[in-house]
């Protein structure tokens, strides 16, 4: 027998009472029971992204959020500008590139956070910018960016900001209205303790107007379509049913803990397992913008990253995340998100300095517990 954690960035565990949620008899969608729960969770999707504006719920994964943000906001040869510090951040490049739009770019270095002051610029010299494309959370190397500072400067300029948020939210602040956050996407596999299958987009009004306008040629990912139903509290399509009354539960759960102490929670872990890295003598890879999100570490040269992450999974069945791309086998990462909790960390990090010692590298066995035990313990 083995038992299996999950300590990936997504998908993330989920509480016993999301399972049972999903384990329930399927209802017929166009029912008064159904709008019932259509009804709660806009309610409190808002409350999650702390927004006035619609959240619209679509059956994709998270991505597929990002490309309803991409085909709804801008027309083939229109101007955007794509924010690209990580795997995510490409992303954005990749799509606004498959629909004929015109994207800049700024570049920044994996494992370090844009500057706002970089996008202030570029907005300047660039006033066909209709569109800023940032992450939040860019998972692939731990960073966390500054929405904030960014929100500041591009509520200056004519340009929406759109805001990949599918690890931030539910996880860390992220204030989307008093930011000035036009769009922001999320997915259901991270902090908000989901199996994968929802994307969630929410859209404020200036964006909306660029919805209307916009003469890209879509279907099952048009936001008026969208829209139209949710003011009638209903759906385009058949939504994911079972998500969606398994979502009421989660937000539930979410709003009975409160946002604040949700992020104070993702701190602390965060806190431990940095300290934890740095006692095993391992190097943040974004020791400058690290998330409370995810933790990604610089493993020793002499360390095999892909080995150490498939042996604590199949050996041991702890399953945390590797490097992406050019950090292949050179990082690992540790998610301290949703569903996850203090001796889930200890955990994982105890099957880490296992596997560290077996594959012969050197330190004071139980020395990174001991500095998450000093940080939970504070
Ligand atoms: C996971 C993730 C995605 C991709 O989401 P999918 O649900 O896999 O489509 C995009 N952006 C960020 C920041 C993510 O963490």
């Amino acid at each position: 027998m083995r038992k299996n954690y999950l300590l990936t960035p997504g998908p993330t565990p989920i509480p016993p009472q999301v399972s049972e949620a999903l384990a329930r008899p399927i209802i017929h969608h166009r029912t008064p029971q159904f709008q019932e729960v259509i009804k709660e969770v806009s309610e409190g999707l808002k409350y999650i992204f702390q927004t006035k504006n619609d959240v619209f719920i679509l059956a994709s994964s998270g991505t597929g959020a990002m490309e309803a943000a991409v085909c709804n906001l801008l027309s083939p040869q229109d101007t955007a500008l794509c924010i690209d510090g990580g795997k995510f951040g490409e992303r954005w490049i990749e799509i606004t590139k498959a629909y004929g739009i015109n994207c800049q770019v700024i570049k920044v270095e994996w494992g370090k956070a844009v500057d706002p002051i970089e996008i202030e610029k570029v907005l300047k010299a660039n006033p066909k910018i209709k569109a800023v494309f940032t992450t939040h959370c860019e998972t692939s190397t731990g960073v966390v960016n500054d929405i904030q500072g960014i929100g500041a400067v591009v509520k200056e300029s004519s340009a929406v900001l759109v805001v990949d948020a599918i690890s931030g939210l539910g996880a860390i602040d992220l204030k989307s209205d008093d930011w000035f956050c036009d769009v922001v996407i999320s997915g259901s596999q991270k902090g908000l303790m989901l199996p994968p299958g929802l994307g969630f987009i929410s859209v404020s009004p200036k964006a909306f107007k660029m919805v209307e306008d916009c003469k890209n040629p879509r279907y099952y990912f048009d936001l008026k379509k969208a829209k139209k139903a949710l003011d009638k509290t209903d759906t385009p399509f058949t939504p994911a049913i079972g998500l969606i009354i398994a979502l009421a539960e989660a937000i539930k759960l979410m709003q009975q803990d409160g946002l604040e102490n949700i992020f104070q929670r993702h701190k602390k872990m965060a806190d431990a397992t940095r300290a934890a890295v740095k006692a095993l003598g391992l190097e943040l890879f974004a020791p400058d913008a690290a998330s409370d999100v995810v933790t990604a570490a610089k493993l020793p040269a002499s360390i095999e990253g892909e080995k150490l992450v498939k042996t604590m999974r199949d050996t041991y069945g702890v399953t945390i995340a590797g490097g992406q791309d050019a950090m292949k086998g050179k990082l690992i990462r540790i998610a301290h998100m949703g569903y996850i909790a203090e001796f889930d960390i200890i955990l994982g990090l105890s099957c880490l300095e296992k596997v560290l010692t077996q594959m012969g590298y050197k330190f004071p066995i139980g020395s990174g517990i001991k500095a998450a035990q000093e940080v939970f313990l504070k």
